[in-house]
């Protein structure tokens, strides 16, 4: 069995995560993805809502969605005073699963083309497969020629290779285009504005109901 393990900050979480994991599980055949916030994300700035409510959150979207899961390896106690790193993870889930077991990590293309700034990025294939959702003004290709390089020699369009090793390929997954980010979302609540769209109904209910992002409390 092939797991996978999709990282974010998901504050909050929102279709633009959804949307893509649905499509991208039955494309590629995944029976479990298991949501993994992160703490302290170190390369961008630190949530607005709480490590609590960001939880609470991915707690209702996934209510009723068998597929999700949520790993909070990354938010136990332990870890709350240091920044969450992916590397890390990977290994420690690699410490508990061996070898043999096939992990795959998903992200969108803007983390695709934002790896170089990651700790290690270079050995996150030693570890598990990179699955890699498309996003609206994101492309495939980019100017960094070293990040290019190892792209093309990682590569494969083939989903067996995804399953018949543990670790070690980039997928570029054929996922829906969703216009669609936390930033915005923020942002449009700030304003006063609905976002009840972009986000499943109980979630818009709860950043409601806290007055999470300066929201109008119900
Ligand atoms: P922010 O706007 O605060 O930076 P975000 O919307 O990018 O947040 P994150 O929780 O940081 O959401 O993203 C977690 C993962 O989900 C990342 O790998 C990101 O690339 C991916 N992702 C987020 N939104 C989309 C989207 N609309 N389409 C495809 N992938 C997405």
């Amino acid at each position: 069995m092939l797991t996978a393990l999709f990282g974010g900050t998901f504050d909050p979480i929102h279709y633009g995560h959804i949307y893509p994991a649905i499509a991208l599980a039955k494309e590629v055949g995944l029976t479990k993805i298991s949501l993994l916030p992160n703490h302290i994300p170190p390369h961008k700035p630190q949530p607005e809502a709480t490590t609590t409510q960001r939880l609470a959150m991915l707690n209702l979207a996934i209510s009723d969605m068998p597929l999700f899961s949520i790993d909070t390896r990354e938010i136990l106690p332990q870890n709350l005073t240091r920044p969450s790193y992916t590397i890390d993870t990977l290994q420690q889930w690699r410490h508990q699963h061996g070898k043999l077991s096939g992990l795959a990590f998903i992200m969108g293309q803007d983390s695709l083309l934002n790896l170089p700034t990651w700790k290690d990025w270079k050995i996150l294939l030693n570890y598990c497969h990179l699955l890699i959702c498309r996003r609206p003004g994101y492309t495939e290709n980019t100017t960094d020629n070293e990040l290019q390089a190892w792209i093309t020699q990682h590569q494969t369009t083939n989903i067996h290779d995804l399953h018949n090793f543990p670790a070690g390929y980039i997928y570029f997954a054929h996922t829906p285009l969703e216009n669609i980010s936390a930033t915005e979302i923020r942002q449009n609540i700030h304003n006063q504005q609905s976002c009840k769209n972009l986000l499943p109904p109980k979630v818009w209910h709860y950043i409601c109901e806290q007055g999470l992002y300066n929201a109008k409390k119900n």
